[in-house]
């Protein structure tokens, strides 16, 4: 069978009273699109009707696939089993809940054609959203961005379109706690973003709640990040400058004699142990944080392109990304 133009994968959690408004906007907007595409619905272990919904649709459309989970695995991990089998040139990751509206995918599509590898949806106004819910997004991206090692776009979640050689090299990428904006963003290629205003959940409740928020950020922080290990070598040194200074302040009152027997000791003791551990806990987070970077087995680079070379290995997933056909070109 012919691969599709287009994919779009959905995860999807317990979302019973938004399928079918979903396959109508879907079916509209795909019917306007002049591209074979294919749906992925990743159905994350939901426990309501929404896998009797999906099973549904897809019995009497072909292009729907589902893939179920066992058990609730996480919206990360559902947005990854997509990446793993979606076939299109270009893949798009939206939310089920309409709030990545279909229609924004055109212009991503455009600008995709335009020679972008990735187009990510930016929010610019977010609807129907807590204050709280905006000020700690807001204030997350911004921190993250403060933290990493690369370049993040701001306000910007996982809606986006992708080319077939970033998904093909997204697939190299294993590690169990996954952070995929951050990860797309680490394989590189030619990025831009289109705007675009995030509408109100369609229906139902969030499926972040608080705890799930919590967990995404450490995830991200920590998988993209050693600063935190850092934190203790800097302490450390700060500790021990603190501690040079009451040493000598603690020797001048003892010779000066303003102060009872061995206090002098005994500070100077506590002082230089305290800086001294703190400094060694931070040698050892730097080790730590060394084994952490080359247990993920990450590819060390991700190739675009080659010239007059053949394939250097067949079954890499780097090597197939370079020979990946573009429908541009
Ligand atoms: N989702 C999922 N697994 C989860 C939580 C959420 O597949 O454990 C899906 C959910 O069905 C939706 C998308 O991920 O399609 C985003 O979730 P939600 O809209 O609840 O997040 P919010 O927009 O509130 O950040
Ligand atoms: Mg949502």
């Amino acid at each position: 069978m012919q691969r599709p133009a287009l994919s779009l994968i959905i995860p999807v959690y317990n979302e019973e009273e938004i399928i079918a408004e979903l396959d109508r906007r879907l079916k509209a907007f795909l019917a306007e699109v002049d591209e074979t595409w294919e749906v992925l619905f990743v159905d994350d272990g939901s426990q309501d009707g929404t896998s009797a919904a999906l099973g549904n649709l897809a019995s009497a459309e072909p292009r729907y696939k589902v893939i179920s989970f066992s058990r609730n695995f996480g919206h990360q991990i559902a947005i990854t089993a997509g990446m793993d089998r979606a076939e299109g040139d270009a893949v798009v990751i939206m939310d089920a809940d309409l709030q990545d509206p279909p229609e924004v995918v055109t212009e991503m599509i455009q600008k995709w054609r335009e020679g972008y590898d990735v187009v990510y949806g930016q929010r610019s106004i977010r609807h129907g959203e807590s204050v709280f819910k905006r000020a700690t997004a807001a204030a997350f991206y911004r921190v993250m961005r403060a933290l990493m090692p690369i370049e993040m776009p701001l306000d910007a979640g996982d809606f986006r379109l992708m080319s077939r050689s970033v998904v093909l090299s997204m697939r190299a990428l294993r590690e169990q706690h996954r952070f995929v904006r951050a990860m797309v963003s680490w394989v590189g290629f030619k990025q831009t973003a289109v705007r675009y205003e995030r509408p109100e959940r369609f229906a139902g409740e969030t499926k972040y709640p608080l705890r799930k928020m919590i967990r995404f950020a450490i995830d991200g922080i920590t998988s993209f990040s050693i600063v935190p290990l850092r934190v203790a070598t800097w302490l450390g040194l700060l500790s021990g400058l603190v501690a040079i200074v009451t040493s000598a302040w603690a020797l001048y009152a003892a010779i000066t004699e303003q102060t009872v027997p061995g206090w002098a000791t005994i500070m100077i003791a506590v002082a230089l142990a305290a800086s001294a551990q703190l400094i060694m806990t931070g040698v050892l987070g730097e080790y730590i944080g060394r084994i952490y970077e080359e247990v993920k087995r990450r590819p060390l680079y991700v190739v675009a392109d080659t010239m007059n070379l053949p394939p250097s290995d067949p079954s890499s997933v780097t090597t197939e990304a370079a020979a990946a056909p573009s429908r541009r070109s």
